[in-house]
């Protein structure tokens, strides 16, 4: 347990994000989750605790960037914006090489995280704690260190079908265990709308998370479609919600906001 005084002092509340499975949009999910908060004037930091696969700095176009220490021994996070108001922290900028895996056992893990949640000097009105998917030591350590923090709680992204809703049920037993409130279920890659016709196809199935939601009573945040233009602006670490605030996925990112 760490002392109460130092866990992710400077941050407002922190959500924390969490899915059953890789590659259903997590890490781009915390993202736009921080550029929505950001855009209703925040102070967003994304802490990145994808020990195994952190992808959020190079989502943020700013893996080539290094962490700071003050004076005082505390780490500065790096700055993904001019107005210095969206602010990152991820293993990856530790790392000597952008391509080095982190081979590590658990109690390493552990004191990773430890630090990671302790040894950070936010200025946050938000925290966005990507996580890896599963339930980890990862988890587990986030979850010792952070009880005594503002914890809004936890939310988890599905895609629509079965096999990734079985997962993150996993996912909400880890939440009943450790005891962290579920803020809702989000189904990412809900259909994919044609540019040229409109038409809507469910290649993933449909309704899976809504599903769940239903039977676990929990709130279902809202359906992301697959949208082309959200999977060019992880690569090139554009800011989809300004680049392009007029789409219909842009307004499911801020309908899902206010619902936090
Ligand atoms: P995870 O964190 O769950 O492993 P990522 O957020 O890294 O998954 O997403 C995996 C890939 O899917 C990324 O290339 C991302 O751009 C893309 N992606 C995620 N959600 C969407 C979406 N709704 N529309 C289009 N592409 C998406």
């Amino acid at each position: 347990m760490s002392d109460p005084e130092t866990v992710l002092r400077g941050v407002g509340a922190t959500i924390v994000v969490l899915s059953g499975k890789g590659g259903v949009g997590k890490s781009t999910t915390a993202v736009q989750l921080a550029f929505t908060l950001r855009k209703l004037g925040h102070k967003v930091g994304i802490l990145d605790v994808d020990l195994c696969g952190p992808s959020i700095p190079r989502m943020l176009a700013v893996e080539d960037q290094d962490v700071l220490t003050t004076p005082q021994g505390k780490w500065v996070p790096v700055f993904a914006d001019k107005e210095r108001k969206l602010s990152v922290v991820s293993i990856a900028f530790f790392l000597n090489s952008k391509k080095d895996a982190v081979i590590w056992r658990g109690p390493k893990k552990n004191s990773m995280i430890k630090q990671l949640l302790t040894a950070v000097d936010w200025d946050v009105d938000y925290l966005i704690i990507d996580t890896p998917p599963g339930t980890s030591d990862e988890h587990l350590a986030v979850m010792e260190n952070i009880r005594c923090a503002n914890v809004l709680g936890a939310v988890l992204v599905t895609t629509p079908q079965m096999l990734s809703v079985d997962d993150v049920t996993r996912e909400l037993t880890f939440c009943r265990k450790t005891q962290l409130n579920v803020l809702g279920i989000i189904e990412n890659m809900a259909g994919y709308v044609c540019p040229n016709c409109s038409e809507c196809s469910n290649i993933l199935a449909w309704g899976g998370g809504e599903a769940l939601a239903e039977r676990a009573s929990l709130t279902f945040l809202g359906r992301v479609p697959i949208e082309p233009k959200l999977t060019q602006c992880t690569e090139t670490g554009d800011n989809f919600m300004e680049k392009f605030a007029q789409s219909p996925v842009a307004s499911v990112y801020e309908s899902i906001v206010q619902k936090l």
